[in-house]
């Protein structure tokens, strides 16, 4: 069963926690009792990807069958990743990559958003939910790409995504604006990604809106990482991870590993940290920041301080200030929804708060440009070519071996391909000075890596630009009215 961060005691199921993404009480749902593996990790290294999902879907999904979960997990593992072992495991001098981004939009979102719309498919049939569900999302550029295509021409479903148009690659800004689907809407905003977060989650939270959808036959979801079922798909590849290792015999089981995520709102490093709850062997987790390292300082003094400037940098996906599942740890750390409630509520009113628990499972590092730009470099002289927030975890991993001397076996998530952010990773690699645009940096880092260009964004710059519309961010509500109405 799943309770709010915030003190809301009710009970409910996973799969009205999954419709509904956000508490009542503006609080995020949690597992009230983590589960645990139900089989010995000998036998749990064995399964394939979609046998190991089921096996640790299951201990969430409470109120799902198993022929349900075994249908969702079917039709979210298929060819649509170019890469049958779903989450290949890659190792290059001491350093073990885990590769998320051989989804659709090639990066670690396809994990989740890939089987988040038929989760939630099955939780509207299940709760009689006769409503159409506007998913509203947020995103720092990979969210917004594979939620509208997750939930492209889904029935019942509309997805309405708002970008920072100034804060994105721009194959990240054309994957949306090309979007095809009748139920697709993507909307840049002139604002940073926490302008639209925060503006979302206010739209969420807006009860006289919601009751004026609610008369008209809809109902607000999520699908940014505040929502439960975007996590749960996401504590299966760690467990996979572990898998290959021993498989690959770089592990002995039960050798404990470190884990190093390129950190922005604190998801993928919360599944992570999930899954070690559940017994998988892990030691430390390494939480990578770019520039904007709030959560670098908050590891290091234990202050949360919002209260800096926004940097944009060449790892878009992490810019981000407010890290919503950080909410999700405090209260899983301290047991204490009243006291998660007051942190939330001091961040919201002065911009910070101190948590004055035992945070010494987590270790903060980060990387600046040039540090990211040299761990490309350095990496690729290796022989493998990582993207830009990648980088950032190889450049907070070095730095967290020469402060600790601790050399476990650190698994490092590479959460994009390096084709999504070409111009950046081509001037990280080549010592000319000479700038690609478009179609050209693409085919010249494929040139000179001597790598695929990935199907999925081949004809990229070939394709109709179907989403041009720009907001204000205090717009963004009438710009949802706007498009409810005239459906
Ligand atoms: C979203 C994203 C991140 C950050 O993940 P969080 O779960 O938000 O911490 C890192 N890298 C890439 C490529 C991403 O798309």
């Amino acid at each position: 069963m799943f309770i709010s961060t915030r003190g809301d005691s009710t009970k409910i199921t996973a799969s009205e926690a999954i419709l509904y993404g956000i508490a009542k009480d503006s609080g995020l749902y949690v597992i009230d009792n983590m589960p645990h593996l139900d089989m010995p990790l000998e036998n749990l290294v064995m399964l394939d990807y979609k046998n190991m999902a089921y096996e640790i879907l299951k201990l969430f999904l409470d109120d799902f069958s198993k022929e349900e979960i075994v249908d969702c997990i079917d039709k979210a593992y298929d060819s649509k990743f170019d890469d049958e072992r779903i989450a290949p495991l890659v190792k290059f001098s001491d350093y073990y990559f885990l590769e998320l981004f051989h989804g659709k939009t090639l990066a670690f979102k396809d994990m989740a958003l890939s089987i988040l719309p038929h989760l939630m498919r099955v939780a509207k049939n299940k709760q009689d939910l006769k409503k159409e569900i506007i998913i509203l999302v947020a995103t720092s550029g990979d969210t917004g790409k594979a939620a509208l295509e997750g939930f492209r021409d889904v029935d019942g479903i509309k997805v309405i995504v708002f970008y920072p148009i100034n804060g994105v690659s721009n194959i990240q800004k054309l994957q949306m604006q090309t979007q095809e689907g009748k139920n697709t809407f993507a909307i840049g905003i002139e604002g940073n990604f926490d302008d639209a977060q925060t503006e979302v989650k206010k739209i969420f939270n807006d009860e006289g809106f919601n009751k004026e959808l609610d008369k008209k036959g809809y109902v607000f979801s999520s699908a940014n990482s505040i929502n439960i079922g975007r996590l749960i798909p996401q504590i299966v590849y760690y467990f996979y991870a572990y898998a290959s290792m021993v498989k690959d015999k770089y592990i002995d089981i039960y050798e404990k590993i470190n884990i190093t995520v390129p950190t922005g709102n604190f998801g993928n490093i919360l599944a992570a940290y999930i899954a070690k709850k559940m017994g998988l062997p892990v030691n430390k987790l390494i939480c990578a920041s770019n520039s904007n390292k709030v959560l670098y300082d908050f590891f290091r003094s234990k202050v949360y301080d919002k209260d800096r400037d926004f940097v944009t940098t060449m790892s878009p996906s992490m810019d981000i200030l407010v890290s919503s599942n950080l909410e999700r740890l405090l209260f899983m750390i301290s047991q204490d929804a009243k006291k998660t409630k007051l942190f939330m509520e001091e961040l919201y009113k002065t911009g910070k708060y101190e948590f004055d628990f035992d945070l010494s499972e987590f270790y903060g590092e980060f990387a600046d440009e040039k540090e990211t730009l040299d761990s490309i470099k350095k990496v690729f002289e290796l022989g493998y070519l990582i993207d830009t927030h990648t980088a950032v975890a190889v450049s907070a991993y070095d730095k967290y071996v020469k402060k600790t001397n601790d050399l476990t076996k650190n698994l490092i998530v590479s959460t994009a391909s390096p084709y999504k952010f070409p111009e950046d990773v081509l001037s990280a690699i080549l010592s000319l000075n000479k700038s690609y645009e478009n179609y050209e940096a693409i085919k010249a880092l494929s040139d000179v890596s001597k790598t695929n260009i990935p199907n999925n964004i081949k004809d990229i710059f070939d394709k109709e630009v179907f989403h041009k519309a720009i907001c204000k961010t205090y717009e963004m509500k009438q710009c949802i009215k706007d498009i409810v109405l005239e459906i």
